[in-house]
């Protein structure tokens, strides 16, 4: 499970004041204790939407004793027909997050436990379906431009050295880049290793750092990109054997403020058509 939909699911639960009840049903006598029939309150997409979902979004339902939930059922329209059920991907006692299936109809939602069921007084509206994710993050299919407009061929990877968080891509200096995908640009710096860098943030909290940046980029921080927008030449500023852009890939919520590196060259053979 990725850190965005963990972050999702936690902020999700948080997002619901919980009654009086969910104290109550914590145990700390340690007996045991009837299971209790599980309560929606709530219903939170990973966009923080409530009530509104796109099929394969993940979908976090908060409320009361939801950790013995073993199926939720979006129930659609009058009639089974149209049920769908899903497993949920993570349960706990206020929150039970599942992925809104792929045919699942706008309609009341039903979550299942061995106490008992219990359906939501509100519909959840159910919109058409995000693209599928083929990295961590999510770009779709067809989104997105290679960070370097021009020829280049690839060098060492993430993890080859100690530390490389990244992929090197070397091509002739002054070879132009670009942004791979809208973005902000969330810093530009010199740094004695990565010497001039710019960190760009796409709107789902992932970060792509472009490193060894010819001059500083000719962006400020907080600007706003399109793919393809230029944002400097490669270069070999900082530690660099040869000019190169070392590019990395963060997930949400980016470049060291919480994310971590992934390797970003499936993203970059992607993009490399
Ligand atoms: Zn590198």
């Amino acid at each position: 499970m990725s850190i965005v939909r963990r972050i999702s699911f936690a902020v999700a639960a948080a997002l619901v004041a919980l009654p009086g009840s969910a104290l109550a049903s914590s145990n700390p006598t340690g007996g045991a204790t009837a299971p209790e029939e599980p309560e929606v309150v709530a219903a939170v997409c990973e966009d923080a939407t409530a009530w509104e979902c796109a099929r394969g979004a993940e979908l976090t339902l908060s409320g009361d004793s939801l950790d013995e939930v073993e199926a939720v059922r979006f129930i659609g329209r009058r009639g089974a027909r149209d049920d769908r059920v899903a497993r949920p991907r993570q349960a706990e006692d206020h929150a039970v997050s599942v992925v809104v299936p792929h045919d699942a109809r706008s309609g009341r939602i039903a979550v299942v436990s061995d106490a008992g069921r219990a359906v939501t007084e509100r519909r959840l509206r159910v919109k058409p379906g995000i693209a599928a994710r083929a990295t961590p993050l999510a770009i779709a299919a067809g989104e997105g431009v290679f960070p370097i407009a021009g020829r280049h061929r690839y060098g060492d990877g993430l993890g080859a050295g100690r530390g490389h968080q990244g992929q090197d891509v070397f091509a002739k200096c002054g070879t132009p880049l670009v942004a791979l995908l809208d973005a902000t640009v969330q810093h530009r710096a010199f740094q004695s290793s990565a010497g001039n860098y710019v960190v760009l943030q796409t709107a789902d909290g992932a970060s792509y750092a472009y490193m060894h940046l010819r001059s500083p980029a000719p962006v400020r921080r907080g600007d706003k990109l399109r793919a393809g927008d230029p944002v400097g030449k490669v270069g070999d500023t900082g530690r660099a054997s040869g000019c190169h852009l070392h590019f990395e890939q963060w997930t949400a919520p980016g470049w060291y403020e919480g994310g971590k590196a992934v390797d970003p060259l499936p993203l970059l053979r992607r993009l490399d058509r």
